[in-house]
């Protein structure tokens, strides 16, 4: 499902909210079930206009709910700290997209379960105001009033379902992201409890799969292919998140001096920017210049566009140091430093990963090319396949060398 092809609804809170085209289909859908099957069944004898006039705010309120329930994913996990980039809906509920990691299992767990405790108070809402309709109008109530009780009642059950379903423990469930999360808590090792919760969820879409299966063949129920879809979606989403997590294991033995470009082309602080392009710039093949002081220590570094935005004119009048940007000590490693830290935070200037320093002594420089090729070639190892059966084996070595 391609996640590009959405239509921008504005800004909740600063949060840009899309939809994918597929939700118009899928309150298209809720709306048609609603208008043609559920209403009818439940208040029989109404005229046809009267079940239009609830089922298209019915679908409506639905898709609300949703967005309700993604965005107290969004706000909670706001609030911890990670930045939310955007909030999608889809056919099969709403992708919160969030631009970093929770920083701790318990920021993870409560961000993982905000989206179904939401979900859960919607459905509380919506059975106290059926309530206070069944208890205004009673039992000999209006049709109308018996339309908006069968509404409400529904939109209840529907929001308690979604809560229970997305509580399922497997990834990409919030479920799964619950189980994630009290398996980091438990052993600390949050990469190796994502691997788990993926696992976890590839189970959880096999029995979706068999159970949606049963449903069409024995007892020839056209809704166990909607089961099957989603089935499908949770297997693919769960594998994908699996294949990352591995990679990111791969990362996991990996040290700084094994990534970095070693001796990177260094530029001195009181260089003109005009003698720094023609000596330095122009003959390596670098995007992003370490700058050093006459001390040798690290002033800053200065990419290639920065470079293009000094004017012809004033770049002999111009100091490196001037245009450099520094270098924050997140973004400094020494060369035994785990890769894995290094490689799977954002980059300085759109560029550097780090500045890899010994004794105060620039010995390399970690950029986006530099992660880009370790992806590739970690790609190039032996397949995954090995590793999925003897899981068990291989996290308990985890354990003991902990
Ligand atoms: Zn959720």
């Amino acid at each position: 499902m391609d996640m590009r092809q959405s239509l921008r609804l504005g800004r909740i809170a600063g949060i840009p909210v899309g939809i994918h085209w597929s939700v118009v289909a899928m309150v298209a859908l809720i709306a048609w079930l609603l208008g043609a099957q559920i209403m009818p069944a439940m208040v029989p004898g109404t005229p046809t206009v009267a079940y239009w006039l609830t089922a298209v705010p019915g679908a409506l309120l639905f898709v609300a709910a949703l967005l309700a329930h993604e965005l107290a994913h969004s706000f909670v996990a706001r609030r911890k700290g990670v930045p939310v980039n955007s909030i999608t809906l889809w056919a099969l509920g709403g992708v919160s997209e969030l631009g970093g990691e929770p920083p701790n299992a318990r920021a993870d767990l409560l961000i993982a379960i905000a989206g179904p405790a939401t979900s859960l108070a919607a459905g509380a809402v919506f059975t106290a105001a059926a309530a206070a309709v069944r208890v205004t109008w009673g039992p000999h109530a209006p049709a109308a009033a018996l339309l908006a009780f069968a509404l409400l009642y529904w939109l209840a059950v529907m929001n308690v379902l979604l809560a229970v379903f997305n509580l399922l423990p497997g990834a990409p469930l919030d479920g799964g992201r619950v189980l994630r999360a009290l398996l980091w808590m438990r052993h600390g090792d949050r990469v190796r409890a994502a691997r788990t919760a993926a696992r976890a969820g590839r189970v959880l879409a096999v029995a979706i799969i068999m159970f949606g299966l049963f449903e069409l063949i024995g007892w020839r129920e056209v809704g166990g292919l909607w089961l099957m879809l989603i089935g499908l979606f949770l297997m693919s989403a769960a594998s994908s998140e699996l294949m990352a997590q591995t990679a990111a294991t791969a990362l996991g033995r990996l040290r700084v001096r094994d990534v970095m470009t070693a001796r990177p082309a260094i530029g001195a602080g009181w260089m003109s920017v005009s003698d720094f392009i023609d000596r330095v710039a122009l003959p390596s093949t670098q995007n992003i210049f370490p700058v050093v002081g006459i001390d040798g220590a690290l002033l800053g570094v200065v990419e290639l566009a920065a470079l293009g935005r000094v004017p012809p004119q004033s770049r002999p009048l111009t100091e490196l140091r001037q245009i450099a940007i520094g270098v924050p000590p997140a973004y400094r490693a020494a060369p035994d430093d785990p890769a894995a830290p290094v490689l799977t935070r954002p980059p300085l200037a759109r560029e550097l990963a780090a500045v890899v320093l010994e004794e105060g002594r620039i010995i390399g420089l970690v950029t986006v090319s530099n992660l880009r090729q370790v992806i590739a070639r970690e790609q190039l190892r032996e397949p995954p396949v090995r590793e999925i059966p003897a899981a068990g084996a291989a996290d308990g070595a985890a354990d003991r060398s902990r």
